[in-house]
């Protein structure tokens, strides 16, 4: 192996300072031709006196200065020589002055052939563009880490994805290198991962690698499987991106020299950072906290940076996407609780703010991750003696969360124009399974959002689900809320869609601003009276007296009452006493899946709730 050429023996050399020579004397005033022997070696004697000791000292010192450097290189060389990581040394001319043994397990090179060559041979081509001038930059701070990815070819051919931390000591007379530090960030160890080579892989600002080789990375430590406890951190540094290049690359110095030695550092979405961390999720809060604790003291020109984390572990049932959500959700969480938080996903969920948001976020995408199902349940007429209607209810199964009420994210569906795509999809799904069903002639109804009708889409939507579905529009009941119905301009809609025989239902009726006056005027089929109603029903007679007075609206209006939410079996004798015609609830049957529907076991269910008071 060639080792770096030997430092220059300063001590044999002599050094500029040391061949200063006595001064000459002007004409007359010592000059050879002067004519006293005297008059020119005496002054030279004492000139010699003094200058003499003056100059040994300084010799002396020199010699010190020289054999420190000596010892302090040999150190130098020692401790890269020992360590574990591929460790190479570049001159001004970026060619290899020395290459650690461990270079050997990166490359499978012997590390004495690379010194001399330049480091362009060595690199991809498509990667010199970028790597090369950034390394010839001298570092404005010296000693600053900076981290730059490269693919680098191997001693077969092949090529490994290499990271490294460089430290620029060239102005170092200890050292006067570039100090390389590599990683091997290739994702199959066995052999280079043909796709991620393929990629372009580094972030050219900060050269660190970017979201497709986290991607890559992160798949690859999945299919490690559980062996190995690794986990992620997402890293938000605020005003980061805007602040710019200078910015960015003192950022991410920063997270470098706080990073451990498997730490894997990259670049997220939104200007994120993103850490692998060697270890479990304890161990990524510990490092989560440093790297937002050390962001906070650095200075920039616009003030001092502030950051905060989210962190999740990742585990063989978390594919990278996943895991790159439940980072965010929960450096969402992290930031809304304000800068230098750091948040774990679990926490984060379980906070009423954080489990919102990943609501939000989440919702966009249930749909087409068929995570959105509809569920039927029976409206019941006691005096034909069967399910009439069934109502359409949304179902989401969120992937962690289990199943979410409809009341939970149909408000935050509310917020969006998300919720029309919702309903229509609704609208659709109902009309086409209700229309499939064998025997009797059910009518599904099916809740639409203020949003949608607001839209002017409503019609349009009820169109084509009736035309797609080939249900009748005798066969569809649309339920709005009262509130909906106080909204001038809903009336023509709901207009055109009973002119179409589509019906109309006051959904919750009893909840909202509920008057005579304004229900007589409005394009209304049915009435479906809130189960608040029902509270406590069997023992308040307050409460009876409600039932029966709503009742007897409908009735003065000519339209039918739906009691919703008919639980037990007391509520359900006590209303039909009062001369309820059509309820809804768990005393016949709960909402049943579109299969269950289908199948008609349900209606043994509801034929025992209708035994239920029978005189
Ligand atoms: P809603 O339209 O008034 O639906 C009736 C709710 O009462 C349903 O809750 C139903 O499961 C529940 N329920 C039925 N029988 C009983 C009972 O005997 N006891 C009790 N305690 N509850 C009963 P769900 O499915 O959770 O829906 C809640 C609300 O979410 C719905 O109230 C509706 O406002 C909204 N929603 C559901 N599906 C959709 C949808 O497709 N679109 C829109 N815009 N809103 C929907
Ligand atoms: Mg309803
Ligand atoms: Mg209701």
């Amino acid at each position: 192996m060639r080792q770096r050429p030997a430092a220059r023996d300063p001590a044999a050399a002599h050094p500029r300072w040391v061949t200063v020579r006595a001064p000459r004397l002007r004409n007359g005033a010592g000059g050879p031709d002067d004519d006293g022997v005297t008059t020119a070696v005496v002054p030279g004697l004492l000139c010699l006196a003094v200058v003499g000791p003056v100059l040994w000292v300084l010799w002396r010192r020199q010699a010190r200065l020289a054999a420190a450097l000596r010892t302090s290189r040999a150190q130098f060389t020692a401790l890269v020589r020992s360590s574990p990581d591929p460790v190479v040394l570049l001159d001004d001319a970026l060619h290899v002055t020395y290459a650690s043994p461990a270079v050997a397990d990166l490359l499978g090179l012997d590390p004495a052939e690379l010194t001399g060559l330049p480091l362009a041979h060595a690199v991809h081509p498509e990667d010199r563009r970028v790597l090369l001038p950034a390394l010839r930059n001298r570092a404005g701070d010296q000693g600053e880490l900076a981290v730059r990815t490269a693919r680098v070819r191997t001693g077969d051919g092949g090529w490994r994805l290499v990271q490294a931390t460089v430290r620029d000591l060239r102005a170092d007379p200890e050292v006067g290198a570039l100090v390389l530090s590599c990683a091997d960030l290739t994702a199959d160890r066995e052999g280079p991962d043909a796709e991620l080579l393929e990629l372009a892989l580094t972030d050219p600002v900060t050269g660190l690698p970017n979201r497709s080789a986290l991607v890559h990375r992160l798949a690859a430590v999945q299919r490690q499987g559980p062996a190995r406890a690794t986990a992620l951190v997402l890293l938000s540094v605020d005003g980061a991106a805007a602040a710019g290049t200078t910015v960015l690359r003192a950022v991410t110095s920063r997270l470098a020299r706080e990073l451990r030695g498997e730490d894997w550092l990259a670049r997220g979405t939104d200007g994120d950072f993103v850490v692998l961390v060697d270890g479990g999720l304890a161990d990524a809060e510990v490092v989560a906290a440093r790297l937002v604790a050390t962001l906070g003291r650095l200075a920039t020109p616009a003030g001092r940076l502030t950051a905060s984390a989210g962190v999740t572990g990742l585990g063989a049932d978390v594919d990278p996407a996943e895991a790159l959500r439940r980072a965010d959700l929960a450096l969402r969480s992290a930031r809304a609780a304000g800068p230098g938080s750091v948040h774990r996903a679990d926490d984060a969920l379980r906070s009423a703010a954080g489990r919102r948001s990943a609501l939000s976020t989440d919702l966009a995408g249930a749909l087409a991750r068929d995570e959105l199902r509809l569920v039927f349940q029976p409206v019941v007429d006691v005096v034909l003696d069967r399910a009439v209607t069934v109502e359409a209810l949304l179902r989401w199964r969120h992937p962690e969360l289990g199943d979410v009420s409809p009341q939970e994210f149909v408000p935050l569906a509310e917020e969006s124009p998300l919720i029309t795509e919702l309903s229509r999809w609704v609208l659709r799904e109902a009309c086409a399974t209700v229309a499939g069903l064998p025997g009797e002639q059910l009518a599904v109804a099916v809740n639409v959002s203020a949003r949608h009708v607001g839209s002017g889409e409503l019609v349009a939507d009820v169109v084509a689900a009736l035309g797609a579905s080939g249900l009748p529009a005798s066969r569809l009941v649309v339920e709005l809320t009262e509130s909906m119905l106080l909204d001038g301009h809903v009336a023509g809609e709901l207009e055109t869609l009973r002119g179409l025989g589509v019906r109309i239902a006051v959904d919750d009726f009893g909840t909202g601003w509920s008057s005579l006056a304004y229900l007589a005027g409005m394009p209304v089929d049915l009435l479906k009276m809130d189960q608040h109603f029902l509270a406590d029903v069997e023992h308040d007679p307050q409460r009876r007296a409600l039932c029966r007075g709503v009742l007897q609206l409908g009735t003065s209006l000519g339209l039918p009452v739906v009691v919703e939410g008919v639980t037990t079996h007391g509520q359900l004798a006590l209303l039909r006493e009062m001369g309820h015609r059509y309820l809804q609830g768990y005393a016949f049957a709960r909402p049943l899946e579109a299969g269950q529907l289908a199948d008609g076991g349900w209606r043994t269910a509801v034929a025992a709730g209708l035994a239920v008071g029978t005189p």
